[in-house]
This record gives C-alpha cells, sequence and structure tokens, in this order.
C-alpha cells in the first residue's frame, strides 16, 4: 500500500503518516486535505512510499486540494528552516501556506452603460449619470457619489436596463515590470557594483555583501541588477526583504517609478484575500518581483533568481514570536537552495556578515561615497558633564543653538529618542515604588497623548492612576527621564513656531500613517521631527540638515552581546539621515560618557576601528560571529513546574566538547503576562553540530503540558 508523510501546522515534531487511497495520484509538495480526530486540516504532502504489510492501520487521505502544489525546492527550504530553527516542520509548512488562509478578493460589481440606450425619461439628474460615467464602468456607489445623486438614480436606470451590471475580477498589480521604463544613470561606483551584482545571478549561489554609506545609492545599484536580470530572463523572480513594513512604501513607488509596474507587496498589513492572490500569483509564476517583510520568505516561488535583503543589519528581521528565526539568515538558505543569487545591503553590516565578507564566504561590493555632491555629515559629541541640559530637561544649550541655526535657515531637525511615549518609568515621590504592570516584570510607561501607563512588553495598559497603588499617596506620581513625547514638549516650549510632530510606532502605527508623516517631512510641512527608531532608517529627507541624539548612551546600557554593535548602527543611521545633495548635514550626540569607544569611533567616522575592536572581544570570549549560541526559555504559570523542568534539562546536558551551557537561571523578566522564566544558553564552537546536540538533548527530556519550551538558535535577545 501507498503511504504519504503530510506536514500539518500543528507543534508536533514528525509528518504524519496516512494511507494513500487507490488511484489517488499523489507527490511531494501536493495539498491534501487530511483528518485528525474530529477535525479535517490541509497538509503538504512531504514524501510518498510503498509499504509492505504495514500491521498499523492508518487513517487514509480524505483528499487532494485544487490548491497548486508546493514546489519541491520551496519545501526543501522548509524543511531545512524547521531542523536548522529545531522548529516543528509542520509548522513551518503552515507558515508558508499562510497567504490561504482567505479566499481570493469577490469580483467587483460595476454599472456601465448598454450601448447607447436612453432612459424613457431623461431627468438632469439622470443625465448627470450618463455622462458622468460616459465609457466607463464605475461602482454604483462611486457612480452617485461623483454625480452628486443619490442611490436611486442609478438603480432606477439599471432597473430601466439602460446601465447594466458587471462584475470585474479584482486582481490587479501584476503588470509585468519593464526593465528599461525609466533607467537611472549609475556613477562608476554603482555601475561597477551593478555590474558585479548582475554577474553574479545567473551562476547559482552567490552571497554578496552590498557595503556603502546611507545615501551611497545602494538602492539605485541593486535595482539595477533587478533590471539586468529581469532583461535577460523575464520569467525571473526577484524578492526584496526589507526589515520593517514602514519602510516598504516609499520602495515599492521607486520600483513602480523606475519599472512602471508595481511589485507584488507582502507583508501583515496586506489583506487576507489580496495575499491570496499575490500567494497564487508567485505559485503561478505571474509576478516578477516581490517587496516584503521577513514572511515572504515562505512564499513559493517557482523561478526565484535573485534576494535582496535590505538594511540586512536590522534586528527586526528576527522573529520571536511564535516561530523563532533570522529573516536574513533563512534568506541566505533559501538563495542557496533555490540555487540564486543574494545580496546583503546595509550601511552599516552585521559582524556576521562583516566577518563572513572578511573571510572570504561573501563577495564584498563597497561603494564608496554618497551619490553626487552629498558629503556625510559632521559629527560631534556634546559631553553632558559639561554643558547638561536644565534639570527636567533634555535639550542641552549646545544643541538647542545648533537647532536656532538650522531653524532660522529654514531646514529641518531630526530629534532621535528611541523611546515612544512620555516617560519610562513612573515613580511615586512619597514610597519611591516604580509602577509595574500587574503580571509582568517590566516597567510601565507614561502616554499622555492617550493618558494612559502601557507597558511595552504585552500591551497591557492603564489609566494613569489618581493615587500611588503601593501607599495611596495623592499626587506623588512623577515622571522618570524622557520620551518622545516628553522631548516634543520641551520642544514646543522652546519653539512656540515651530511645527512639531513625533514619528513613532504610536503616531505611525500603519503603514499609511508612516508615509503620510514621511511625505510631510520630505515635502518640508515639518520643521522638527522627534522620533524613535521608526524615522531613523533608510528614509532620505532633503531639507534636514540636523539630527540630534538626545540619549546616545541609551542603547550602550544594556550589556547585552550586541549593545555596542546595535547602538552604532542606530546612530550611525539615525545620524545618517542628515544632509542631502547641496546641503551639508551634522549630527550632534548627547552623551555622559563621551570616552566610549563608540562614540569615539562614531564621531570620528572609524568603522574599521569599531570593528576591528569588537570583533577581537567576541573573539576572546568565543562569542559571535566565532562561536554560535542557543538559548533555551521555559514559560509556564506555576514556579515549580518551570524549576522541576530546569532542573530536568541541566541534569540531561550530553557530554560535549567545545561547547558549554550556563544556567537555568531566571531570566533577566522573570514573569511576564503571569507566566514564570527560566533561561539556559548553550555557547558552542563554530565547528560544533549544535542542533544535533539541541536535539540529542531535548530528547532526553519531557517537557510537561504546563510548561512551554522555545528554543532560540542565534538568540538576539537576551531578556
Ligand atoms: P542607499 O540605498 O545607499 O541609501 P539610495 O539608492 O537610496 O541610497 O540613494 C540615495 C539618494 O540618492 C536617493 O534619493 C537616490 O535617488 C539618489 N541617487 C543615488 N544614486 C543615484 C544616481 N545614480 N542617479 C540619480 N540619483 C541617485
Amino acid at each position: 500500500m501507498k503511504v504519504a508523510s503530510v506536514l500539518i501546522p500543528l507543534p508536533v515534531p514528525e509528518a504524519f503518516d496516512y494511507e494513500v487511497p487507490d488511484g489517488l495520484g499523489l507527490a511531494r509538495g501536493d495539498q491534501v486535505a487530511v483528518p485528525l480526530g474530529p477535525r479535517r486540516l490541509r497538509g503538504v504532502v512531504a514524501e510518498v512510499r510503498e509499504t509492505t504489510g504495514s500491521n498499523r492501520r492508518l487513517k487514509a487521505v480524505e483528499g487532494k486540494l485544487d490548491d497548486p502544489a508546493l514546489p519541491e525546492r520551496t519545501l526543501d527550504f522548509l524543511e531545512w528552516a524547521a531542523r536548522w530553527t529545531l522548529s516543528p516542520p509542520g509548522e513551518m509548512a503552515g507558515v508558508a501556506l499562510n497567504g490561504l488562509r482567505a479566499p481570493p478578493p469577490r469580483p467587483e460589481r460595476r454599472v456601465r452603460r448598454v450601448g447607447d440606450r436612453q432612459p424613457a425619461r431623461a431627468t438632469p439628474a439622470r443625465t448627470v449619470v450618463l455622462e458622468t460615467l460616459s465609457e466607463r464602468a464605475l461602482p454604483a456607489a462611486e457612480l452617485a457619489r461623483q454625480a452628486g445623486v443619490s442611490s436611486g438614480v442609478v438603480k432606477g436606470l439599471v432597473d430601466e436596463g439602460v446601465l447594466e451590471i458587471i462584475e470585474v475580477a479584482a486582481e490587479h498589480g501584476f503588470d509585468a515590470p519593464d526593465p528599461r521604463h525609466a533607467p537611472a544613470t549609475l556613477n562608476p561606483d554603482q555601475a561597477a557594483a551593478a555590474e558585479a551584482m548582475a554577474a553574479a545571478v545567473g551562476g547559482g549561489f552567490q552571497p554578496i555583501l552590498l557595503d556603502g554609506v546611507t545615501g551611497s545609492g545602494k538602492t539605485e545599484a541593486y535595482l539595477e541588477a533587478v533590471a539586468r536580470l529581469l532583461s535577460a530572463e523575464p520569467e525571473a523572480q526577484v524578492l526584496i526583504l526589507l526589515p520593517e513594513i514602514a519602510l516598504t512604501q516609499a520602495l515599492i513607488e521607486r520600483i513602480t517609478t523606475r519599472f512602471g509596474a508595481a511589485p507584488a507587496e507582502w507583508h501583515s498589513g496586506v489583506s487576507p484575500p489580496r495575499r491570496r492572490q499575490v500567494w497564487e500569483a508567485v505559485v503561478g509564476g505571474r509576478v516578477r518581483i516581490v517587496v516584503g517583510a521577513r514572511s515572504a520568505l515562505f512564499l513559493p516561488f517557482t523561478h526565484l533568481r535573485l534576494i535582496v535583503v535590505d538594511e540586512e543589519h536590522d534586528s527586526s528581521f528576527k522573529q520571536e514570536d511564535g516561530l523563532v528565526y533570522h529573516g536574513r539568515d533563512l534568506a541566505v538558505a533559501r538563495a542557496r537552495i533555490e540555487g540564486a543569487a543574494i545580496v546583503l545591503a546595509s550601511a552599516t553590516p552585521s559582524l556576521e556578515t562583516l566577518w563572513n565578507a572578511r573571510q572570504g564566504r561573501y563577495r564584498w561590493l563597497r561603494l564608496g561615497a554618497r551619490h553626487g555632491t552629498a558629503v556625510m555629515p559632521d559629527i560631534r559629541l556634546i559631553d553632558l558633564r559639561q554643558t547638561p541640559p536644565e534639570r527636567d530637561h533634555w535639550l542641552s544649550p549646545p544643541l538647542v543653538e545648533a537647532m536656532v541655526e538650522t531653524l532660522g535657515r529654514r531646514e529641518q531637525v531630526l530629534l532621535f529618542l528611541n523611546r515612544r511615549g512620555y516617560a519610562p518609568v513612573v515613580l511615586c515621590r512619597a514610597c519611591g515604588h516604580r509602577l509595574t504592570a500587574p503580571d509582568t516584570d517590566s516597567w510601565l510607561v507614561e502616554h499622555r497623548y492617550t493618558g494612559r501607563l502601557v507597558c511595552h512588553l504585552t500591551g497591557f495598559s492603564m489609566p494613569r492612576p489618581a493615587r500611588c497603588p503601593e501607599c495611596g499617596a495623592a499626587d506623588s506620581l512623577v515622571p522618570v527621564g524622557p520620551g518622545v513625547e516628553r522631548v516634543e514638549e520641551e520642544a514646543e516650549s522652546l519653539f512656540p513656531d515651530a511645527r512639531i510632530a513625533v514619528f513613532s510606532s504610536d503616531t505611525a502605527p500603519d503603514a499609511r500613517s508612516a508615509r503620510e508623516l514621511i511625505r510631510r517631512m520630505t515635502d518640508g510641512e515639518i520643521d522638527i521631527l522627534v522620533a524613535t527608531q521608526a524615522a531613523a532608517k533608510g528614509h532620505n529627507f532633503p531639507h534636514l540638515t540636523l539630527v540630534g541624539v538626545v540619549d546616545a548612551d541609551l542603547g550602550l546600557r544594556g550589556g547585552d552581546l550586541r549593545a555596542a554593535e546595535r547602538t552604532w548602527q542606530l546612530l550611525t543611521q539615525a545620524t545618517g539621515r542628515s544632509g542631502r545633495h547641496d546641503k551639508p548635514g551634522r549630527a550632534l550626540l548627547q552623551t555622559w560618557t563621551p570616552d566610549h569607544p563608540v562614540l569615539q569611533a562614531l564621531q570620528h567616522g572609524d568603522r574599521e576601528g569599531f570593528v576591528e575592536t569588537e570583533l577581537a572581544e567576541r573573539e576572546a570570549a568565543s562569542l559571535p560571529p566565532w562561536g554560535r549560541l542557543a538559548a533555551l526559555i521555559l514559560t509556564g504559570e506555576k514556579a515549580e513546574a518551570v524549576e522541576d523542568t530546569a532542573a530536568a534539562l541541566a541534569a540531561a546536558i550530553p557530554n560535549a566538547e567545545r561547547l558549554e551551557v550556563y544556567g537555568p537561571a531566571d531570566a533577566p523578566l522573570a514573569l511576564v503576562r503571569g507566566r514564570r522564566r527560566k533561561r539556559l544558553l548553550v555557547r558552542a564552537d563554530r565547528d560544533v553540530d549544535l542542533q544535533a546536540f539541541l536535539r540529542a538533548w531535548l530528547a532526553r527530556v519531557k517537557i510537561p503540558g504546563s510548561v512551554r519550551l522555545t528554543v532560540d538558535v542565534d538568540p538576539y535577545s537576551f531578556l
């Protein structure tokens, strides 16, 4: 008899076996309906095999679904990714099927004229409707609105047979890009980089680091490589990954201008019906360019020839909820499995990627300077020990002075502070209590716009209480430290005539509001933008010539593995927003620790020095990229069950060389949403098969149902 192993989107370690009914032709990748207990689930066939005389009584596959099969290499990738991240392969396949949750959009109903038929009785309203419509077809409500009549007028014309209702497919946006539509004239550096990238595509798997300061034209260069690829091979598919949805819109517009057709868009903000359309068009080979967030990696490409990971250093590529994976690392794996080229682009490449480039594993393309006459901003430190701001203020006199000059020239200022809300901590003056969320070890952040206290970790929020919840004192709660809202308040009092806006995930929660803020900034409708990292990345603001970093020490305090690297990247990106084209820019960094190596390197533009020091420190401790890490995180509502499981894991550690296990220890966030958390950390030399070790280890311990274990390979968060 024939047996199919079927991947089902459930947290189980293996595929399930089902009998293949006679006459049902099934192959790897096919989508099937299978029974599981009382349920009927969608699954993907991983394997079909002949067995002889099995004595197990298997349930049978119910049938093959009409949806297209997953391409062979997509499935290879999903299985590889599941092994690499120690995730259930069925859940990984489930991510790839995410586009199929909803039916495609229903056809749109529109009205149009029937020949040149005239109404029996021509009222003025009817005449306007017919004139408005002319040759077009419009939705009835839209037609009534445009004509300025009630919907009854349109309906009357339909009833009379003068207008008819037709159905129009809602599919749009898959027009073929035209590589010759609006080519750019590249400068010599860009042309050389584009040439090298174009040459690499077609040569099989080839990772490339595209390394160039903000504004050097990396985007311009890789779009040229895309154009060459599409000219040579019109069937080819290209995937461009961005770390944040907020960045997708600008790139989509650039691509549309360059190629005369919009790329397909893929991220959580795209509606489920539209996602199904994109999914089907990708597997059907009708889409050439996809621009998306990390989940676009799981789309069923059939001719994937090039992946671009833009802002490759960005830690937003790491997904930590649900399946835990790093989008950039999986993108490299997907390119390898597809035999495609992959371009990792950044002005501040991650140490991992720089290390790979130095070792010669990645081809290293450099863009030397900003395009055209634009120069890099002049970066200076403001020593807050010498020129501190006034008490309960955050802008120091030198920064305020620079703002006065800049605004006086009618140029723009960006004040960068990577902290949402009004104040990061709320403290009781009477008893010293710091307000935390009721079931989470995390301080509540005051938000003045909404008048609430918010836990940024879990989203919990409550109105700001009138009394201290600990000692009951009235009017005793004080905000401590600044968030963007508080800096805005200070800027407003200093510059009452300036047009000031805040850009954070609170004021720009979705792509549309982010786009609107970016447009206002680009068009010069804002004088001072107070922004978190949401605005510090990727955008080009032509009139921005001063970036003030309110707290350059902020990221350095954390002390986790990548604290220095992340601060370096974020501040380089933030200061890189300053100065474009004909206007030279500057950046002022407020700090209490001006001698810190990261800040010194930033001030002197000494990337090599910073990278050298940081890599040497990591090497001394055998930490990534020299070594590898994996974290095990145990959570549960009952402290005892979590403790016992942690102890059982600690007792079952297999013998291994060139590998150490640290912990178990209470996680720095020991309580989240009422769940206790404990962590273990594994460090291994690079040549150790870390995944095999983890698999062997976990096979020895039974995790009770009341405890959840998360495996985080290559962790970025240590909380
Ligand atoms: P990066 O991706 O390195 O930050 P971009 O490709 O976004 O750089 O380029 C920065 C700015 O310079 C953009 O406004 C872009 O349109 C412009 N630019 C870059 N290269 C060229 C070029 N060859 N011709 C015209 N404009 C260019």
